[in-house]
């Protein structure tokens, strides 16, 4: 397993300890640790919804990674995947992922950097919208949304398990420190901004016009 950045001997052995995923532009692939073949991350006996909100968004999100850097071939050789105007169609379709952002405060006076988490905010909107429109061809567009005996719908039960997955408790301090350095969104970001976004998310718990975590769809950002 080639491991870029290498930060230190024991490198690709750590990672393998350390559930998580990993682009690999080189290979074109998706690199997933043992590790996160494990419950709650993963779980072959637990019902589809639940397996597809952890492991099958974080694939997705590497997987738009991947397809975001269009710099190489499938052997790995420097080339340019994409025309002149599929870069500028992203640009154009990106602006929308930096703007939420940037509109975000997350606590007064602490500003997100939209440009700067670009590559990972597009990529967790991407990675939720992949999934969950997996999942949709899974069980069928009627099965998804049909709420079943539990009192809850496979779609509810797979947006619930997508924030509990991400559930943090984060202080001030460490919030500020995310939005100054940390590649990703601070993981209340990472969970609503996608969420609200997603017309999914809206029918699954029927939100009304002008409800906060549904926007209108003129206003849903959509890249991959
Ligand atoms: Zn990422």
């Amino acid at each position: 397993m080639i491991v870029s950045p290498w930060v230190g001997d024991g490198m690709a052995a750590a990672r393998l300890v350390v559930p998580n995923g990993f682009p690999d532009a080189f290979s074109n692939s998706v690199i997933m640790t043992a590790a996160f073949l494990g419950a709650p991350r993963f779980d072959g006996d637990a019902a589809p919804e639940l397996n597809y909100a952890t492991f099958g968004s974080v694939f997705a999100h590497e997987f738009v990674h991947v397809a975001e850097t269009h710099e190489f071939g499938a052997d790995g050789s420097v080339q340019e995947l994409w025309s002149a105007a599929d870069i500028k169609a992203e640009e154009a379709a990106g602006q929308c992922v930096v703007a939420q952002a940037n509109a975000w405060e997350p606590l007064p006076g602490v500003k997100m950097k939209g440009e700067r988490q670009y590559g990972e905010n597009v990529a967790d909107y991407g990675g939720l919208r992949l999934a969950f429109e997996a999942l949709e061809k899974r069980l069928g567009t009627d099965a998804l949304y049909r709420v079943d005996a539990s009192g809850t719908s496979p779609a509810q039960r797979f947006f619930y398990k997508y924030a509990q997955y991400r559930c943090t408790a984060q202080t001030d301090e460490d919030l500020r420190k995310t939005v100054e350095s940390d590649s990703h969104a601070p993981t209340v970001f990472r969970v609503n901004a996608p969420l609200s976004n997603l017309p999914g998310f809206a029918r699954a718990f029927s939100c009304q016009p002008g409800a906060k975590m549904a926007r209108p769809p003129e206003q849903q950002c959509r890249v991959w």
